[in-house]
């Protein structure tokens, strides 16, 4: 038996060919904390950014698709980008994770992720396929670009989050882009200042970007909050010519 990567109690649940195949199995973590990470349904989720959508007022749900998302559409800047997919709920439990993830550089707690970010990223290639026209549908290859941090921040912190979790889903990974700038702390505006564009932060890095032509991009970060990064960095890749970009992050908070 293993401990958990998280609360350090022993695992208590030997692999079985019920928990490999069950949706909520995330190996690496034990039960308690398992049952605290709350997967979001990606059959109930907003279409385009990939939050829960029963946890949203009615009203602010319009075909499937959240009042963000629609305010995002109308803005006329999604450009190149598609949707998010987000693997759980931001509640306090992840929050403590997270901060002992990032903050206290416990990059092992990736590895609790590893199988769930793999099977999400297969959900979104099997997605591209169905929607493909014709008999010949062929296999999208994705290109995964996780959202980078400044260089004051990845020397601060050693390691850059959306990287290490990149890393989990085995397929190839661009350093794309460099963040020039930090933004100010989120948590201190309002949703409405969040959610307006700022000048990007992000740069093309232009000596990786020539292998981004008429790929199909997925953004890796740890979270999705109001989408204006994913937007910035969409935006800031839109020169590389790639075909279409997304994004898959572990929370919508
Ligand atoms: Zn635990
Ligand atoms: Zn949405």
């Amino acid at each position: 038996m293993e401990r958990c990567l998280f609360c350090g109690e022993m695992r208590g649940d030997p692999l079985s060919f019920h928990n490999l195949f069950s949706p909520e199995y995330a190996p690496g973590f034990c039960l308690s904390c398992r049952e605290q990470l709350v997967p979001i349904d990606p059959r109930h989720c907003c279409r385009l950014c990939g939050r829960d959508l029963s946890r949203l007022d009615r009203n602010r749900v319009t075909e499937g698709t959240c009042s963000d998302c629609v305010k995002w559409a109308n803005s006329g800047r999604n450009g190149l980008y598609v949707n998010n997919h987000a693997l759980y709920h931001y509640n306090p439990f992840l929050k403590e994770m997270i901060n002992q993830f990032k903050f206290r550089g416990d990059v092992r707690l990736a590895d609790g992720f590893a199988a769930e970010l793999t099977r999400a990223y297969r959900r979104i290639v099997h997605n591209c396929v169905r929607e493909q026209s014709g008999i010949l549908k062929r296999k999208p290859s994705f290109l995964l670009v996780p959202v980078p941090l400044s260089s004051e921040r990845l020397l601060e912190r050693g390691f850059n989050q959306a990287d290490v979790l990149a890393r989990q889903i085995g397929a190839p990974i661009v350093q794309a882009l460099v963040r020039v700038r930090d933004e100010a702390k989120q948590s201190k505006k309002n949703r409405a200042e969040r959610m307006r564009l700022r000048a990007t932060p992000f740069q093309l890095n232009e000596k990786a970007a020539v292998s981004l032509s008429g790929h199909k991009i997925l953004l890796i970060d740890d979270i999705y909050t109001t989408g204006a990064t994913m937007r910035l960095a969409a935006e800031a890749l839109a020169p590389a010519r790639p075909d279409s970009i997304r994004s898959l992050t572990l929370i919508h908070g």
